[in-house]
């Protein structure tokens, strides 16, 4: 009779235990997601603005972002000799990957305003220029795929260069004819994507900082990368 209330004793412990746990692991919060919904949130927009700002100039979005960027560089090292005679490539998207906006939403004070932008004066971000040199560092093609507009072609190649991304075997702009959208970002990014695959090459990854850089495919996996800006 003990014996058996031992036993119970002791499978009443073993289940509560594990239902705190598991309450606990629920509860722990994700600075990740808590970087992006802040926003959503209806935090006053001065007090969002002067956040946004510390994120930049503390470096804090930098760690944020190599978290990934580490994760991608594994991911390169790790599986790199199964794309041997596959002609490798990595697709990289423009603003808010490798170049920053930061500066001209803040003269604009976070306006928003994508016409009265800046494309001559992004700035570099670090992390993925790291990923973007061990890249090139194993032999594996870049390719640059970007919502702007064909139009700023000139603008852009001056501003990535003057940065030090020199190398890229396609830099591919959204055509003149094309207007901005979510839905022709997808669509253009997407078939962008499927004619690299076409030409013969086979994407290892897609990073970005927007899901419209991710889905659709034709790339064997993907990176995310947090965006605080818009
Ligand atoms: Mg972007």
């Amino acid at each position: 009779m003990k014996k058996n209330r031992i036993i119970f004793a002791v499978i009443l412990l073993i289940i509560t235990t594990s239902v705190l746990i598991s309450q606990r692991k629920l509860a722990e919060p994700d600075v990740r997601c808590r970087m992006e919904t802040i926003p959503l949130q209806g935090i006053n927009i001065e007090v969002f603005h002067r956040y946004v700002t510390y994120l930049y100039k503390s470096g804090t979005l930098d760690i944020e972002n190599s978290k990934t960027t580490e994760a991608a560089k594994m991911y390169i090292d790790s599986t790199l000799d199964t794309y041997k005679d596959k002609n490798p490539a990595v697709v990289f998207d423009l603003d808010e990957t490798l170049l920053s906006n930061f500066d001209s939403f803040k003269k604009m004070n976070f306006s928003m305003d994508w016409e009265k932008v800046n494309y001559d004066s992004c700035t570099l971000i670090k992390p993925t220029f790291d990923l973007y040199k061990h890249v090139l560092d194993n032999n594996i093609k870049v390719i640059l795929i970007t919502a702007r507009n064909e139009a700023l072609r000139k603008n852009t190649v001056n501003n990535l260069k003057r940065l030090g991304i020199t190398k890229w075997d396609t830099l591919m702009l959204m055509p003149k004819d094309m207007k901005w959208s979510d839905e022709n970002t997808m669509y253009f990014k997407v078939n962008s994507r499927k004619a690299m695959t076409e030409a013969g090459y086979t994407i290892m990854f897609s990073i970005g900082d927007k899901i419209t850089d991710l889905k659709g495919g034709f790339c064997d996996t993907t990176f995310k990368l947090v965006n605080v800006l818009y």
